[in-house]
């Protein structure tokens, strides 16, 4: 009975995450049919295919980062050099950071390796980093430490943002759960679920107008 308990117990999640989904599909389709209509009978000019593009952008999102959860199964574990994984990532944020007037600190160690997938890493301290340059909109630095334990790897981002008050702490990675207007409040999810799927754990300490830092642990090896 227990297991049959955690069964229906996974599937009313599934139910969830699909129901939710289409909400939040739904909604963008509804506001690109209502434009292609209007265009259609010249009623508005071409001018509104920039709000289609946003739209467009938001359901590629939303499908992009449901890829991850939707095929556990495909994915392969390798022996990666996180260092150079987190130096690649860095590098692909640097436009965004400038653009918003971030600034990325970093201590790193050389030659990590770690067994992984590297794609979803990737997608991991991107999400992270996303939300730390837009905890910061009038701009400021962001720090990347990384450490080696014996067993472990320890990879810290520190932002000095907007912060996450207390009480919303312990909603953090629920799906569609998200202060922001363009949010999908998914990333977060996406994030616990990749660390899981790698046997390392995700911290998140936060305080409001100070800051955030999230500490992911890796096996190490
Ligand atoms: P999204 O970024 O689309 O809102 P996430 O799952 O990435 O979804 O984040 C969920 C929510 O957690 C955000 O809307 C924000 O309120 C909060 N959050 C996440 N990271 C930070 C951060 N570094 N600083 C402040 N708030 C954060
Ligand atoms: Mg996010």
């Amino acid at each position: 009975t227990e297991e049959m308990m955690i069964r229906s117990e996974k599937l009313s999640i599934v139910g969830q995450l699909a129901a939710g989904v289409a909400h939040e599909i739904r909604n963008p389709l509804t506001t690109l049919k209502g434009f292609t209509q209007l265009i259609k009978a010249g009623k508005i000019s071409d001018g509104y295919i920039d709000l289609m593009q946003v739209e467009l952008e938001r359901i590629n999102q939303i499908v992009s980062e449901f890829m991850v959860i939707a095929k556990p199964k495909d994915v392969e574990l390798k022996r990666h050099d996180l260092h150079r994984i987190i130096v690649d990532v860095i590098h692909f944020m640097e436009m965004q950071a400038i653009m918003n007037n971030v600034e990325f600190k970093y201590s790193l160690q050389e030659h990590v390796c770690c067994l992984c997938n590297e794609d979803q890493l990737k997608q991991v301290f991107m999400n992270i980093l996303k939300n730390a340059i837009e905890a910061m909109p009038s701009g400021g630095f962001i720090e990347i430490a990384m450490a080696c334990e014996i067993d472990r790897i320890e990879i810290d981002f520190t932002d000095h943002g907007v912060g996450i008050p207390k009480e919303m702490l312990s909603r953090l990675g629920e799906p569609f759960f998200t202060t922001k207007e363009t949010g999908t409040g998914l990333g977060l999810m996406i994030c616990h679920r990749i660390i899981e799927s790698h046997n390392g754990t995700m911290q998140i300490r936060s305080k409001p107008k100070k800051g955030t830092n999230i500490k992911i642990t890796l096996p190490n090896g």
